[in-house]
């Protein structure tokens, strides 16, 4: 394998992390192919293309998504035509400055606050803008209705099997014909069937962790009415009221998704999957109220449900050693997370990034550049893939709590010690959402391990932010009572619609 022009990698799916390894890879001269599982090809513009793109391959393309800073300066630095062709699409930004001064009137910004920039869009723009560039890119050949069925390698022998190539068909029952690579990237998303190709060529049983993230999810999309403004963004879009989380997302073209998240197992909440109960609880909720208000905006979607999320990892690498070599996995078949967090398409646009990279720097060696690969992926995606589990373990224990009528934050002990988790649930309710409204330092902090743009250790490690922190929860009695709707009232305004 060399990385001069002339190395041909199969990418195989073509949704966000297929397209941004596609496009990556293009700009170091190679030459790629990307198979598509789903025949549609994007429709004329983005209303159709959010209307009827037949993304089923891609579920959760129907779901509210956010487009983290991180992603935005990546786009910025290393793509800018593609960051052109999203605003020429109708893509907005969302500007940490313009929140910061509603939600802190008066703040001081400094010169890096401009790093802190979203892009406001629907997913189904996003992806529609990112496949017609890259479908424009000379080396990029993008072949729809093309499935995937296996991997072609030189047999394992005494040392790793050697990746060849792929095994596809036009369409799944169609005759299957091999196509040729020098690299071959999984990009085939959560359901990949990596696991069992490469059972098949005779690698070592690819090792993968897997555990619930505790939450179901319901979005619907709106539109604003002609003349009518956004809300004020003078409080926050988003909460987590421990059985019930939820988000407002700003999309381009005056449009907005709300999403509803709550336990699979809180039997009660699952009504949320359908459209009355999403928009009654819609309506208990102070900071979603004015967004719904039928004066303001209309649903321009259906409530579409999403169950059955996790938080994976798959080992490309194992013990220090490639299960294959001329194989890598990116985006959510590597891994992903409670997509709560927003982090999915800017960590598929790291990985992909990272493994153009490691291309570059490895060109001629096929172990080596599936160790340089992944120790980026140890160095850059790793570290946020253990916080949300971390933060979800805590999250599933929370939701039981309350679910059984005690209080998650109540943290004496009978036996008069002190609940250390209790605790710090408490200090982050009571301390730290309240500091990010009072504080700019504290919002910044958060806003930017938030955007991926510092590291996810403890924010609670800084001393500056700590003092903050505890100042505002000393001061926790001072403030008015939460106008938030408890579990039971939810639960109750559901058994109302239900009788
Ligand atoms: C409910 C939900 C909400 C989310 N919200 C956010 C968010 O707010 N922000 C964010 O950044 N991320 C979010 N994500 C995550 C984000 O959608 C993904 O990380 C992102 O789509 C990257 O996924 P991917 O390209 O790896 O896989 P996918 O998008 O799943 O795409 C896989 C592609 O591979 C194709 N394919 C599959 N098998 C084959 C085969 N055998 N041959 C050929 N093609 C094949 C499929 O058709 C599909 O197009 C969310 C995810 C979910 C589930």
């Amino acid at each position: 394998m060399s990385a001069s022009t002339g190395t041909h990698v199969v990418v195989v799916g073509g949704s966000v992390a297929g397209l941004a390894t596609a496009l990556a890879l293009a700009g170091n001269g190679h030459r790629v192919t990307v198979l598509e599982r789903d025949a549609a090809p994007p429709p004329a513009n983005v209303n159709d293309a959010f209307e009827h793109w037949d993304r089923r391959g891609s579920p959760q393309t129907r779901h509210s998504h956010a487009f983290l800073a991180r992603l935005h300066g990546l786009l910025r630095d290393r793509a800018p035509d593609l960051l052109e062709a999203l605003f020429a699409g109708g893509v907005e930004t969302l500007r940490f400055r313009d929140m910061a001064a509603e939600l802190v009137p008066g703040a001081t910004l400094l010169p890096d606050d401009d790093e802190i920039t979203l892009l406001a869009c629907r997913r189904l723009t996003f992806e529609w803008v990112l496949r017609r560039h890259v479908e424009g890119l000379d080396s990029v050949t993008l072949m729809s209705d093309a499935v995937a069925q296996g991997l072609l390698a030189d047999p394992a022998g005494a040392g790793l099997p050697v990746v060849r190539g792929v095994r596809w068909s036009r369409g799944p029952a169609g005759p299957s014909e091999d196509l040729a690579a020098d690299l071959v990237v999984d990009a085939s998303g959560r359901r990949t069937r990596i696991a069992d190709w490469l059972t098949e060529i005779g690698a070592p049983n690819l090792r993968a962790e897997s555990e619930p993230c505790g939450i179901f999810y319901s979005s619907r999309f709106y539109a604003l009415r002609e003349g009518a403004e956004m809300p004020s963004i003078d409080r926050p879009m988003a909460a987590d009221l421990g059985f019930l989380k939820y988000g407002i997302f700003p999309g381009d073209a005056r449009t907005f998704a709300l999403t509803l998240a709550a336990s699979p197992d809180d039997a009660p909440l699952r009504a949320l999957f359908h459209g009355e109960p999403f928009d009654a609880v819609a309506n208990l909720l102070p900071l979603v109220r004015p967004w719904v208000d039928p004066a303001l905006s209309r649903p321009i979607s259906d409530v579409v449900p999403m169950a059955n999320l996790h938080n994976t990892r798959r080992f490309l690498v194992d013990g220090g050693e490639p299960v294959a070599l001329g194989l890598a996995c990116v985006g959510d078949a590597l891994m992903h997370t409670n997509p709560i967090v927003g982090r999915g398409c800017t960590l598929a646009f790291v990985n992909a990034y990272a493994l153009a990279d490691a291309l570059r720097d490895q060109p001629f060696d096929l172990r080596a550049f599936a160790l340089d690969l992944d120790a980026r992926v140890e160095r850059e995606l790793v570290p946020w893939y253990e916080n949300v589990r971390t933060q979800d373990r805590d999250a599933i224990a929370v939701n039981e709590l309350l679910r059984h009528g005690d209080d998650p934050h109540a943290m004496n002990r009978p036996d008069g010690s002190v609940d250390p988790r209790a605790m710090m649930r408490a200090v982050v309710r009571d301390g730290l959402l309240p500091a990010m409204r009072e504080d700019m330092g504290v919002l910044r902090a958060f806003m930017r391990i938030f955007n991926l743009l510092d590291e996810p250790a403890d924010l609670m490690k800084d001393p500056r932010i700590l003092t903050r922190v505890m100042d505002s929860y000393q001061r926790r009695h001072d403030r008015p009572p939460t106008d938030q709707p408890s579990r039971s009232q939810v639960v109750e305004r559901l058994a109302a619609l239900a009788a």
